[in-house]
């Protein structure tokens, strides 16, 4: 089997063996008329990442495909997709599906929806798995799956799905935003948040705000703004592959990355039988 009736990612076992990855097939949910596949071109490690498959954040049975800050290209949509067509770039963050029914969903909460599925070790109702973006391949609901602007490359742009913005200059992108602007956290670093000066806050007004992730509104603001900003995040790259998942993710645990390692060159990874 092969792409769309399965994927191929790479995946570890359990806890114990958290950083040793081998590459397996995963199988998607059934396509539906509001998802979209991507074909992945890169995909950043987050701290998430990592306290899922230390076990950190409990227990889990593999193979589990971790990863939910991917870009790549729109391959198929459903017939119900509107605001993306095949071809596009697209991203993918933390989360992959809600009801959008709920009264949080319809109140632009759909971050809080109960029903919310995380984009990997996470099953929809209906049982399927969810798989995370150290893959060939994702399937998300249209309404988790970003157009990334022209502007960003690639790469960098891959960062802003989930860590958003990461907290270590923070106080360099609250300078650049317009007076009175809000400046709103969809990430949730594991770390303190650095210490801001009052002058900060005084010169420009900004507003800091946090969330679960953020709503499709918020994301779709904060690829604006990085594009039109020039926001980049600092990345170091790997091409992806068994050895350099397992490198990347100690380097994660180590702390070794100023300040993202993302993960490349999918396309010699993958076959695309
Ligand atoms: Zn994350
Ligand atoms: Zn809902």
């Amino acid at each position: 089997m092969g792409y769309p009736d399965t994927f191929q990612g790479f995946c570890v076992d359990g806890p114990t063996t958290w950083n040793t990855f081998h590459k397996s097939e995963l199988k998607p949910k059934p396509f539906g008329d509001h998802d979209v596949d991507v074909e992945i071109a890169a995909c950043s490690i987050c701290s998430s990442d990592l306290h899922t498959v230390t076990g950190g954040w409990g227990d889990y049975k593999g193979p589990l495909c971790v990863g939910h800050e991917v870009v790549g290209k729109a391959v198929q949509v459903g017939q119900h997709v509107k605001h993306l067509k095949v071809g596009d770039r697209v991203g993918v963050g933390a989360q992959v599906w809600a009801c959008l029914e709920c009264h949080l969903c319809k109140d632009k909460n759909e971050n809080y929806c109960p029903k919310l599925v995380d984009t990997y070790n996470a099953q929809y109702p209906d049982g399927s798995w969810a798989h995370g973006g150290l893959a060939s391949h994702i399937r998300a609901h249209e309404y988790f799956t970003f157009k990334i602007p022209s502007a960003l490359d690639t790469n960098v742009a891959a960062p802003l799905l989930c860590a958003g913005i990461t907290t270590f200059d923070m106080a360099a992108y609250l300078s650049i935003l317009k007076p009175g602007a809000d400046f709103h956290m969809v990430g949730l670093p594991d770390k303190a948040l650095p210490e801001m000066t009052a002058g900060l806050f005084a010169a420009g007004a900004p507003k800091l705000t946090g969330s679960h992730l953020g709503n499709h509104q918020e994301m779709d603001a904060l690829l604006k703004l990085a594009a039109e900003k020039g926001v980049k995040p600092w990345v170091e790259l790997m091409p992806i592959s068994e050895k350099n998942c397992g490198e990347a993710f100690q380097g994660q645990k180590d702390n070794k990355f100023r300040y993202r390692c993302t993960l490349t060159d999918f396309d010699k990874a993958f076959s695309k039988a």
